[in-house]
């Protein structure tokens, strides 16, 4: 494993930094290239075993642990300030279109069958029966709660040198609550996939993305939860690039090769 990385654009020199592990094999023969035969100044790599000289910048981008610059998806706005960065994610253009008519649908055929039935218990005295019903109201409720979060919830993360600290407006839900993490205690930010449940107890899922964030503890929390891929692969860029973090790789964040 050789060490390279990040082109400077500057003059007829190419410049490379160091930043993250990498690995680099000669274009002509496959045959593993160390850092000793790669000239960081002139931008040149020469195989030791066949002699073939190539370009380190045009080899570095087939790098199996790089992951590809990511443009800015719809629904962030970005702000970086002089003390800080601000990220301002929209949850509805940051969903699986899928994943909002699923939501849609559900809530709307279980509200639909379930209220009439409520005030018809309600109104003839059948209490014991509401009662038993109440499950139902609860997950009713809960479907109404997504959905309306997934339309109107924005989620503000503001960078610093203090730290992380993620906020989601207007609606609170339970399964994405406002957070501070301490700068000094992340080590590493990744993107993971997880299985979303649209309706209960159904089997309908839908694939949805975590960024979380390994700590000094060498624990992971998540940070934000159901948006999807390139919005979180975007937020992880930026907060690593902002924050001077390392990309590295993480166990259980999603294959880099695909
Ligand atoms: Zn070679």
């Amino acid at each position: 494993m050789v060490s390279s990385k990040t082109e400077t654009a500057n003059s007829d020199h190419p410049t490379f930094e160091l930043t993250h592990p990498t690995l680099l094999d000669c274009p002509s023969c496959g045959t593993f290239v160390s850092a000793k035969d790669l000239d960081m100044v002139k931008g040149l790599g020469q195989c030791s075993q066949c002699a073939h000289t190539f370009d380190i910048s045009q080899e570095i981008k087939k790098d199996p642990l790089r992951r590809p610059e990511i443009i800015m998806p719809q629904g962030i706005e970005m702000l970086k300030l002089r003390r800080s960065l601000e990220l301002v994610v929209d949850w509805y253009h940051a969903t699986p279109k899928r994943g909002i008519i699923g939501l849609i649908s559900g809530s709307f055929f279980w509200n639909l069958l379930l209220i009439p039935m409520i005030i018809w218990m309600a109104l003839s005295g059948h209490f014991l029966m509401l009662l038993f019903f109440s499950g139902h109201v609860v997950t009713g409720a809960l479907l109404l709660l997504y959905l309306t979060a997934k339309l109107f919830n924005k989620t503000r993360i503001t960078v610093g040198s203090e730290g992380i600290r993620i906020e989601h407006h207007p609606i609170k839900t339970p399964w994405n609550r406002s957070q501070f993490i301490g700068k000094d205690s992340i080590q590493q930010l990744f993107v993971s996939r997880y299985r979303e449940r649209l309706q209960p107890k159904s089997k309908k899922t839908l694939e949805a993305y975590a960024l979380s964030a390994v700590l000094s503890n060498n624990k992971a929390i998540e940070l934000v939860r159901g948006l999807n891929k390139e919005t979180q692969l975007y937020l992880e860029q930026e907060i690593e690039r902002y924050l001077g973090i390392q990309d590295e790789v993480v166990p259980t964040e999603i294959d880099r090769t695909r």
